[in-house]
Protein backbone atom coordinates (compact mmCIF):
# COMPACT_ATOMS: atom_id res chain seq x y z
CA UNK A 1 0.00 0.00 0.00
CA UNK A 2 1.56 3.42 -1.26
CA UNK A 3 0.41 5.93 1.41
CA UNK A 4 -0.08 9.10 0.39
CA UNK A 5 2.29 12.48 1.17
CA UNK A 6 -0.46 14.62 2.79
CA UNK A 7 0.97 18.13 5.28
CA UNK A 8 3.87 16.18 6.45
CA UNK A 9 2.39 12.98 7.15
CA UNK A 10 2.71 9.49 4.99
CA UNK A 11 -1.71 8.58 5.29
CA UNK A 12 -3.22 5.55 3.91
CA UNK A 13 -4.88 5.90 0.11
CA UNK A 14 -8.31 5.49 1.63
CA UNK A 15 -9.76 6.78 4.11
CA UNK A 16 -13.58 6.78 5.87
CA UNK A 17 -16.21 9.21 4.84
CA UNK A 18 -19.23 10.52 6.70
CA UNK A 19 -21.89 12.04 4.67
CA UNK A 20 -25.21 11.25 6.15
CA UNK A 21 -24.11 10.05 9.40
CA UNK A 22 -25.91 11.37 12.22
CA UNK A 23 -29.54 11.74 10.59
CA UNK A 24 -30.67 8.50 11.62
CA UNK A 25 -30.65 7.78 16.14
CA UNK A 26 -31.41 4.26 15.00
CA UNK A 27 -28.36 3.91 12.94
CA UNK A 28 -25.89 5.36 15.24
CA UNK A 29 -24.47 2.57 16.96
CA UNK A 30 -23.74 0.93 14.11
CA UNK A 31 -22.03 4.60 12.08
CA UNK A 32 -19.49 4.80 15.38
CA UNK A 33 -19.29 0.09 14.91
CA UNK A 34 -18.43 1.25 11.31
CA UNK A 35 -16.02 3.68 11.82
CA UNK A 36 -13.99 1.72 14.73
CA UNK A 37 -13.70 -0.69 12.70
CA UNK A 38 -12.40 0.93 9.92
CA UNK A 39 -9.93 2.54 12.50
CA UNK A 40 -8.68 -0.95 13.23
CA UNK A 41 -8.30 -2.25 9.89
CA UNK A 42 -6.23 1.20 9.16
CA UNK A 43 -8.30 3.80 7.29
CA UNK A 44 -7.38 6.15 10.12
CA UNK A 45 -8.35 9.30 7.94
CA UNK A 46 -11.84 10.25 8.93
CA UNK A 47 -13.64 13.38 6.65
CA UNK A 48 -16.67 15.19 8.10
CA UNK A 49 -18.14 18.29 8.01
CA UNK A 50 -20.08 20.69 10.15
CA UNK A 51 -22.65 20.82 6.98
CA UNK A 52 -23.20 16.99 7.91
CA UNK A 53 -26.70 15.88 9.75
CA UNK A 54 -26.05 19.92 11.00
CA UNK A 55 -23.32 18.79 12.99
CA UNK A 56 -24.17 15.55 14.16
CA UNK A 57 -21.94 13.28 11.95
CA UNK A 58 -19.09 15.24 14.09
CA UNK A 59 -20.74 14.16 16.75
CA UNK A 60 -20.78 10.29 15.63
CA UNK A 61 -17.27 10.68 15.24
CA UNK A 62 -16.50 12.05 18.38
CA UNK A 63 -17.61 8.62 19.87
CA UNK A 64 -16.02 6.87 17.54
CA UNK A 65 -12.41 8.05 18.62
CA UNK A 66 -13.19 8.44 21.78
CA UNK A 67 -10.63 6.17 23.87
CA UNK A 68 -8.96 5.68 20.75
CA UNK A 69 -4.75 5.67 20.94
CA UNK A 70 -3.60 5.16 17.76
CA UNK A 71 -2.94 8.19 15.83
CA UNK A 72 -6.26 9.09 13.73
CA UNK A 73 -6.31 12.20 11.17
CA UNK A 74 -9.55 14.15 11.30
CA UNK A 75 -10.63 16.47 8.20
CA UNK A 76 -13.74 18.96 8.82
CA UNK A 77 -14.98 21.14 6.78
CA UNK A 78 -16.50 24.84 6.77
CA UNK A 79 -19.71 25.62 5.41
CA UNK A 80 -19.03 28.70 2.87
CA UNK A 81 -21.46 31.01 4.77
CA UNK A 82 -19.63 30.33 7.80
CA UNK A 83 -16.41 31.11 5.93
CA UNK A 84 -15.71 34.60 6.69
CA UNK A 85 -12.19 35.75 8.65
CA UNK A 86 -13.81 35.49 11.49
CA UNK A 87 -17.12 33.61 11.11
CA UNK A 88 -14.52 30.72 9.99
CA UNK A 89 -13.15 30.51 13.49
CA UNK A 90 -16.13 30.49 15.43
CA UNK A 91 -17.06 27.92 12.96
CA UNK A 92 -13.88 25.61 13.74
CA UNK A 93 -14.68 26.16 17.36
CA UNK A 94 -17.78 24.49 17.45
CA UNK A 95 -16.51 21.97 15.32
CA UNK A 96 -13.87 20.79 17.99
CA UNK A 97 -16.54 21.28 20.45
CA UNK A 98 -18.37 18.50 18.56
CA UNK A 99 -15.85 16.77 17.74
CA UNK A 100 -14.25 16.96 21.29
CA UNK A 101 -10.94 17.37 20.51
CA UNK A 102 -8.55 20.23 20.84
CA UNK A 103 -7.27 20.24 16.85
CA UNK A 104 -8.30 19.02 13.61
CA UNK A 105 -5.50 17.80 11.29
CA UNK A 106 -7.37 19.21 8.20
CA UNK A 107 -9.76 21.95 7.74
CA UNK A 108 -11.07 22.63 4.33
CA UNK A 109 -13.40 25.47 2.93
CA UNK A 110 -16.70 22.88 1.54
CA UNK A 111 -17.45 24.93 -1.90
CA UNK A 112 -16.68 28.48 -3.18
CA UNK A 113 -19.04 30.68 -1.47
CA UNK A 114 -19.27 34.37 -1.15
CA UNK A 115 -16.82 35.35 1.06
CA UNK A 116 -13.25 36.29 -0.54
CA UNK A 117 -11.61 33.53 -0.27
CA UNK A 118 -8.50 35.64 1.14
CA UNK A 119 -10.67 36.54 3.77
CA UNK A 120 -11.27 32.36 4.42
CA UNK A 121 -7.76 31.94 4.21
CA UNK A 122 -6.89 34.13 6.46
CA UNK A 123 -8.72 32.63 9.36
CA UNK A 124 -7.59 29.01 8.25
CA UNK A 125 -3.64 30.85 9.04
CA UNK A 126 -4.96 32.10 12.20
CA UNK A 127 -6.43 29.15 13.17
CA UNK A 128 -3.34 27.13 12.41
CA UNK A 129 -1.54 30.26 14.45
CA UNK A 130 -3.51 29.24 17.26
CA UNK A 131 -2.99 25.38 17.22
CA UNK A 132 -6.96 24.49 16.37
CA UNK A 133 -5.94 23.11 13.00
CA UNK A 134 -2.84 21.49 11.64
CA UNK A 135 -3.59 22.82 7.77
CA UNK A 136 -6.22 23.56 5.63
CA UNK A 137 -7.31 22.98 2.10
CA UNK A 138 -10.21 23.34 -0.31
CA UNK A 139 -13.04 21.12 -1.58
CA UNK A 140 -15.05 21.82 -5.09
CA UNK A 141 -12.65 24.83 -6.56
CA UNK A 142 -11.98 24.70 -10.34
CA UNK A 143 -9.15 25.08 -11.57
CA UNK A 144 -9.85 28.75 -12.77
CA UNK A 145 -10.82 29.67 -9.65
CA UNK A 146 -8.26 29.72 -8.29
CA UNK A 147 -6.19 31.84 -10.86
CA UNK A 148 -4.11 34.32 -9.14
CA UNK A 149 -4.89 32.70 -5.57
CA UNK A 150 -1.96 32.49 -3.02
CA UNK A 151 -2.15 28.71 -2.27
CA UNK A 152 1.15 27.93 -1.02
CA UNK A 153 -0.49 26.96 2.04
CA UNK A 154 -3.04 24.69 1.04
CA UNK A 155 -2.74 21.00 2.03
CA UNK A 156 -5.22 19.80 -0.51
CA UNK A 157 -8.13 20.24 -3.08
CA UNK A 158 -10.84 17.57 -2.25
CA UNK A 159 -13.33 16.99 -5.28
CA UNK A 160 -15.61 14.43 -7.17
CA UNK A 161 -13.48 11.31 -8.48
CA UNK A 162 -14.80 7.89 -9.57
CA UNK A 163 -14.71 6.25 -12.85
CA UNK A 164 -17.90 7.99 -14.08
CA UNK A 165 -16.63 11.30 -12.74
CA UNK A 166 -13.04 11.86 -14.75
CA UNK A 167 -13.04 15.55 -15.78
CA UNK A 168 -10.36 16.99 -13.21
CA UNK A 169 -7.88 14.21 -14.93
CA UNK A 170 -7.67 16.83 -17.44
CA UNK A 171 -6.54 19.83 -15.78
CA UNK A 172 -7.02 19.69 -12.00
CA UNK A 173 -5.05 16.17 -11.47
CA UNK A 174 -2.36 17.60 -12.87
CA UNK A 175 -2.30 21.12 -11.86
CA UNK A 176 -1.92 19.48 -8.13
CA UNK A 177 0.43 17.26 -8.90
CA UNK A 178 2.80 20.12 -10.43
CA UNK A 179 2.35 21.62 -6.52
CA UNK A 180 3.16 18.68 -5.14
CA UNK A 181 -0.43 18.99 -3.58
CA UNK A 182 -1.97 15.11 -3.23
CA UNK A 183 -6.13 15.30 -3.91
CA UNK A 184 -9.53 13.88 -1.65
CA UNK A 185 -11.39 11.56 -3.96
CA UNK A 186 -14.97 12.25 -2.64
CA UNK A 187 -17.85 9.71 -3.69
CA UNK A 188 -15.68 7.22 -4.80
CA UNK A 189 -17.74 4.80 -5.13
CA UNK A 190 -20.39 7.27 -6.77
CA UNK A 191 -22.34 7.01 -3.57
CA UNK A 192 -22.72 3.22 -4.11
CA UNK A 193 -24.23 4.29 -7.75
CA UNK A 194 -24.91 1.73 -10.64
CA UNK A 195 -21.60 1.51 -12.11
CA UNK A 196 -20.29 -0.45 -9.64
CA UNK A 197 -22.43 -2.96 -12.34
CA UNK A 198 -20.92 -1.96 -15.86
CA UNK A 199 -19.43 -5.24 -16.75
CA UNK A 200 -15.80 -3.71 -17.49
CA UNK A 201 -15.41 -3.36 -13.15
CA UNK A 202 -17.03 -6.96 -13.15
CA UNK A 203 -14.99 -8.73 -15.69
CA UNK A 204 -11.83 -7.26 -13.94
CA UNK A 205 -13.37 -7.87 -10.19
CA UNK A 206 -14.06 -11.87 -11.21
CA UNK A 207 -10.46 -11.84 -12.31
CA UNK A 208 -9.32 -10.78 -9.39
CA UNK A 209 -11.66 -12.59 -7.23
CA UNK A 210 -12.46 -9.02 -5.41
CA UNK A 211 -15.85 -6.60 -5.74
CA UNK A 212 -16.18 -4.02 -8.57
CA UNK A 213 -16.37 -1.34 -5.35
CA UNK A 214 -12.65 -3.02 -4.50
CA UNK A 215 -11.37 -2.39 -8.15
CA UNK A 216 -13.06 1.07 -8.37
CA UNK A 217 -11.46 1.92 -5.24
CA UNK A 218 -7.88 0.97 -6.42
CA UNK A 219 -8.52 2.93 -9.28
CA UNK A 220 -9.30 5.54 -7.65
CA UNK A 221 -5.66 5.35 -5.82
CA UNK A 222 -3.58 4.40 -8.50
CA UNK A 223 -1.62 7.17 -8.71
CA UNK A 224 -0.59 7.72 -5.21
CA UNK A 225 -1.18 11.21 -5.19
CA UNK A 226 -5.04 10.69 -5.04
CA UNK A 227 -6.54 9.12 -1.24
CA UNK A 228 -10.29 8.29 -1.67
CA UNK A 229 -12.62 8.63 1.29
CA UNK A 230 -15.44 5.92 0.85
CA UNK A 231 -18.47 5.79 3.41
CA UNK A 232 -19.59 2.71 4.49
CA UNK A 233 -22.06 2.00 6.94
CA UNK A 234 -22.28 -1.91 6.23
CA UNK A 235 -19.22 -3.68 8.39
CA UNK A 236 -18.48 -5.71 5.02
CA UNK A 237 -18.15 -2.55 2.81
CA UNK A 238 -15.73 -1.34 5.67
CA UNK A 239 -13.58 -4.46 5.17
CA UNK A 240 -13.51 -4.29 1.41
CA UNK A 241 -12.20 -1.13 1.35
CA UNK A 242 -9.48 -1.62 3.72
CA UNK A 243 -8.72 -4.53 1.26
CA UNK A 244 -9.02 -2.53 -1.66
CA UNK A 245 -5.74 -0.16 -0.20
CA UNK A 246 -3.62 -3.37 -1.64
CA UNK A 247 -4.50 -3.96 -4.78
CA UNK A 248 -2.66 -2.90 -7.89
CA UNK A 249 -4.39 -3.21 -11.31
CA UNK A 250 -2.66 -4.71 -14.48
CA UNK A 251 -2.19 -1.96 -17.08
CA UNK A 252 -4.59 -4.27 -19.47
CA UNK A 253 -7.38 -3.33 -16.19
CA UNK A 254 -6.29 0.39 -16.66
CA UNK A 255 -6.67 0.00 -20.39
CA UNK A 256 -10.06 -2.07 -19.64
CA UNK A 257 -11.11 0.78 -17.56
CA UNK A 258 -10.15 3.53 -20.20
CA UNK A 259 -12.48 1.71 -22.64
CA UNK A 260 -15.52 1.50 -20.52
CA UNK A 261 -15.01 4.96 -18.70
CA UNK A 262 -13.02 6.92 -21.11
CA UNK A 263 -10.87 9.95 -19.95
CA UNK A 264 -11.81 13.87 -20.57
CA UNK A 265 -10.34 14.99 -24.12
CA UNK A 266 -11.06 18.53 -22.98
CA UNK A 267 -11.54 20.83 -20.06
CA UNK A 268 -14.62 19.62 -18.58
CA UNK A 269 -16.50 21.94 -15.77
CA UNK A 270 -16.07 20.55 -12.43
CA UNK A 271 -19.30 18.44 -11.02
CA UNK A 272 -20.38 18.87 -7.71
CA UNK A 273 -22.80 16.51 -5.87
P1 LIG B 1 -19.42 6.99 -1.71
O1 LIG B 1 -18.99 7.01 -3.13
O2 LIG B 1 -18.42 6.81 -0.66
O3 LIG B 1 -20.55 5.87 -1.58
C1 LIG B 1 -21.16 5.56 -0.36
C2 LIG B 1 -22.16 4.46 -0.63
O4 LIG B 1 -21.46 3.29 -1.11
C3 LIG B 1 -22.93 4.02 0.60
O5 LIG B 1 -24.24 3.71 0.17
C4 LIG B 1 -22.21 2.75 1.05
O6 LIG B 1 -23.09 1.83 1.67
C5 LIG B 1 -21.76 2.19 -0.28
N1 LIG B 1 -20.51 1.42 -0.15
C6 LIG B 1 -19.43 1.70 0.63
N2 LIG B 1 -18.48 0.76 0.47
C7 LIG B 1 -18.97 -0.14 -0.42
C8 LIG B 1 -18.46 -1.35 -0.96
N3 LIG B 1 -17.25 -1.80 -0.63
N4 LIG B 1 -19.23 -2.01 -1.85
C9 LIG B 1 -20.46 -1.56 -2.20
N5 LIG B 1 -20.99 -0.42 -1.71
C10 LIG B 1 -20.25 0.27 -0.83
O7 LIG B 1 -20.29 8.33 -1.49
P2 LIG B 1 -20.27 9.54 -0.46
O8 LIG B 1 -21.18 10.56 -1.02
O9 LIG B 1 -20.52 9.09 0.91
O10 LIG B 1 -18.77 10.10 -0.56
C11 LIG B 1 -17.74 9.70 0.31
C12 LIG B 1 -17.41 10.79 1.31
O11 LIG B 1 -16.86 11.93 0.66
C13 LIG B 1 -18.63 11.36 2.04
O12 LIG B 1 -19.15 10.47 3.00
C14 LIG B 1 -18.06 12.64 2.57
O13 LIG B 1 -17.26 12.41 3.72
C15 LIG B 1 -17.21 13.09 1.38
N6 LIG B 1 -17.94 14.00 0.47
C16 LIG B 1 -17.44 15.28 0.30
C17 LIG B 1 -18.08 16.17 -0.53
C18 LIG B 1 -17.56 17.55 -0.69
O14 LIG B 1 -18.26 18.40 -1.25
N7 LIG B 1 -16.35 17.82 -0.25
C19 LIG B 1 -19.30 15.80 -1.28
C20 LIG B 1 -19.68 14.42 -1.09
C21 LIG B 1 -19.01 13.57 -0.26
P3 LIG B 1 -23.14 1.59 3.28
O15 LIG B 1 -23.00 2.93 3.94
O16 LIG B 1 -24.43 0.92 3.48
O17 LIG B 1 -21.98 0.69 3.65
Amino acid sequence: MQPVQLAGHALPPIGQGTWHMGEDPDRRQDEIAALRLGLELGLTVIDTAEMYADGESEQVVAQAIRGVTDPFYLVSKVYPHNASRDGVVKACERSLKRLGVEHLDLYLLHWPGQYPLEDTLEGFERLRDAGKIAAWGLSNFDVPDLQGVALNGCATQQVLYNPEARGVEFDLLPWAEQRGMPVMAYCPLGQGGRFLDHPALQRIAARLTVTPAEVCLAWVIRSGHVMAIPKAVDPVHVRLNARAAQLTLAPEDLAALDAAFPPPGRKQRLRMV
